[in-house]
């Protein structure tokens, strides 16, 4: 090892385990999940198509397939070039099986960390042109087994999604992602891909340096056929990771001033990408290797992998009963915050929206933010121009009454107040279809009162959006007893259509999410009222590993809002909820929070500031177990009283709606791992 160790601890592995030596020596390989076919140019074209699945993953099984495959290529002198590809619509690789290495034991996971390194190995030394041709999701190990190739070039479909998001799980990237990412693009960017587990579209791609050549998914072919005739690239040369530990220092700081250190698999990363290279491609695999052994130990990494499923399988189940309508026409009543915001989700899906609200000049706002958003997508390459424009042509306006029997879904995001909701539902009855979904984005408003103002409340459910739309991810879908299951299939599948995972829950008061966090906030004002001061509460919070201290939330949200929402609360559970006097008197002295300029916080240019803490006041050490308790008794009284499926739902929801520390696994794992409960 010719660079020093991140730490003396020493090296987990220490020989190659037994299954390198199946491959060498192993049983023959049926095919299965690859094609191999050999052209008259001598290009091998190896196509990835696992059987009965829309998939294609990284397992033992299509690792040793697949070097069966390089073996024949090595061995076949007819071959001048290697081409990847992948049969799937949407999938080049999606990584490792994750659902098979988290049954594993530790040590069969490190042997499939050795097998994968040594296959993709095999593949980098291959004396030929390499061309990964890239359709489709292409993250973890489906994008390491590319950087072992010459070029990488992709498909500008709007599923073609690469990256490297192993941190998100608590692992890092080990099949050589740590070690030819920065040897590829540099240790700077490598390291923000990498800590930051971004998957980037086919044209951020190509920006970052992650693929060569961006063409329309049917001329990759002639594409890798092109490349296939050229001489292998030169590595590039970065002068910058001649400086990588100096990088990794400035780094390591940063992360741990951003996650406060509760994310070891991030600053793992950030040691190994640093140290990986600087050394032989063979130590920088070393280096992965015994940082994954380390990390798959963690219970932190459990709980990543185990929301990782929870949210997959939110995000594909169907409601249980009930048949799904395609939705492609959708009408948005109220142009505001959340109404120019669920547009805009509508139609950069596909959806074409008519958006109406009083007066033209609140439209003309809607629009204008739709705009910003659209332009922000397009600087940040998240979509094309022509995307872009797209998005926006499905968006039209109107401030009269117009007729909405074209529409099959109407999302009603006007002003929180239950008269004028009760009115625009009336309304809307007379003006849509006999099978139009209404639903409303109340954040705390009784569904059920709503849909008494309609004929037909079997139509009416909940679509629950959280702020700002395009980055929150949870959706929470109401139901009513009467809600058809049509209706509720439908919701469940559009909402899921949008790329956002849907949490069905029960019409009570403040729903699922926000019923939790409000004893929370209150509790934190409580504290804050006897003494306590913000700045304490909110870096007590921090270190517990919310994304933002319960009073700057607070301020954000906006203390008249948190009021309404916390009087709604204690009118439904007066024995534990009551209305906050001292969030009252903020009220009433017109600190709004961040939108007035003060709450807890005065706001000046932009940035926040905390009001004097007398130096001499000892920290108060209890904070951090009072509210994280009450977040967990509150979600664990949701579970007992059926506001959502199961435990599973609300910490998903949680994690999701309200940045819970993911690596606590929600608010009920984590009581269940104090011992709090024994679920
Ligand atoms: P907003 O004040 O920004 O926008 C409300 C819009 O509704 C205004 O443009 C207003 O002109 C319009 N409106 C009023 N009466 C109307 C009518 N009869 N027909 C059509 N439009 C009408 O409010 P917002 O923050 O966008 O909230 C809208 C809804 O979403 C509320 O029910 C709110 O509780 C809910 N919600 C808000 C948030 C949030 O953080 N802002 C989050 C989730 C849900």
């Amino acid at each position: 090892m010719k660079t020093p160790l991140l730490d003396t601890k020493p090296s987990v592995i220490h020989d190659p385990p037994h299954v390198l030596e199946s491959i060498v020596h192993g049983h023959p390989v049926p095919a299965k999940h690859f094609k191999l076919d050999i052209d008259h140019d001598g290009i091998a074209w190896l196509v990835f198509d696992s059987p009965k699945t829309p998939v294609n993953v990284w397992n033992e099984e299509t690792l040793r397939e697949f070097n069966h495959n390089l073996e024949r290529v090595e061995h076949d002198t007819r071959v001048k070039a290697l081409v990847l590809r992948s049969a799937k619509e949407r999938i080049f690789v999606a990584g490792a099986d994750l659902k098979a290495v988290r049954c594993m034991p530790h040590a069969r996971v490190n042997d499939l960390i050795w097998l994968g390194q040594a296959v993709f190995d095999r593949l980098a030394r291959l004396r030929m042109p390499k061309i990964a041709a890239i359709h489709g999701a292409c993250m973890g190990g489906g994008f390491e087994v590319t950087l072992a190739c010459d070029w990488r070039v992709a498909s500008d479909h709007e599923s073609t999604k690469i990256g490297l998001p192993e941190t998100l799980l608590g692992i890092l990237p080990a099949w050589g992602g740590c070690t030819r990412l920065p040897r590829l693009v540099g240790v700077r960017k490598a390291l923000d891909l990498i800590t930051a587990g971004k998957l980037l579209g086919a044209s951020a791609a190509k920006h970052a340096g992650l693929v060569s050549h961006v063409v329309a998914p049917e001329h990759l072919e002639m594409l890798a056929r092109r490349l296939a005739r050229e001489k292998r690239p030169p590595a590039p040369f970065h002068f910058e990771n001649l400086f990588s530990l100096l990088i990794g220092r400035v780094a390591r700081k940063k992360v741990l001033v951003k996650t406060h250190g509760l994310y070891p698999s991030i600053i793992k990363a950030v040691d190994v990408i640093t140290h990986a290279v600087r050394g032989t491609v063979d130590d920088g695999l070393k280096l992965e290797r015994d940082a994954v052994a380390e990390l798959i130990q963690n219970r932190s990494t459990e709980h990543l992998i185990d929301l990782f499923f929870k949210r997959e399988e939110a995000n594909k189940r169907p409601a249980t009963v009930g048949t799904a309508i395609p939705i492609h026409d959708a009408a948005v009543i109220g142009a505001g915050v959340m109404g120019g915001g669920i547009a805009h989700a509508l139609a950069s899906r596909g959806v074409r929206v008519l958006m109406t609200d009083v007066t033209n000049d609140s439209l003309a706002r809607g629009m204008e933010r739709i705009h910003g958003l659209v332009s922000e997508a397009t600087r940040r390459r998240l979509v094309s121009r022509v995307q872009a424009r797209e998005t926006l042509d499905r968006v039209s306006t109107a401030h009269t009454p117009v007729p909405l029997t074209r529409q099959h879904l109407v999302i009603e995001a006007a002003t929180e107040n239950m008269e004028l909701k009760r009115k625009i539902f009336s309304d809307l009855a007379a003006r849509v279809s006999s099978d139009t979904i209404l639903a409303t984005n109340t954040s705390a408003l009784s569904v059920g009162e709503l849909a008494k103002s309609v004929p037909h409340p079997e139509r009416v459910i909940g679509i629950h959006f959280f702020n700002p739309v395009h980055r929150m991810p949870l959706v929470e879908i109401i139901t009513l007893p009467e809600t058809s299951p049509d209706v509720l299939a439908s919701a469940v599948g559009f909402v899921q259509k949008l790329g956002k995972t849907p949490v069905v829950v029960k019409d009570s008061p403040g729903f699922l999410v926000n019923r939790i966090l409000v004893p929370y906030l209150m509790e934190a004002v409580r504290l804050h009222e006897s003494g306590v001061p913000v700045k304490d509460i909110d870096d007590a919070m921090l270190e517990f590993g919310m994304p933002m201290g319960p009073m700057r939330l607070l301020d954000e949200i906006g203390l008249d809002v948190a009021a309404h929402v916390a009087g709604t609360l204690a009118a439904a559970f007066p024995d534990r909820f009551a209305n906050s006097n001292a969030l009252d008197q903020f009220v009433a002295a017109g600190r709004l929070g961040k939108k007035s300029g003060e709450g807890f916080y005065r706001y000046v240019n932009d940035r926040e500031i905390p009001p004097e803490r007398p130096a001499d006041l000892p920290r108060h050490e209890s904070i951090q177990n009072k509210l994280a308790l009450l977040l967990s008794q509150e979600a664990m009284r949701c579970l007992k009283e059926g506001i959502a499926h199961g435990a599973a739902d609300i910490d998903l929801a949680m994690v999701l709606g309200t940045g819970y520390p993911p690596f606590r696994g929600g608010p009920i794992t984590f009581a269940r791992d104090a011992g709090i409960i024994d679920y």
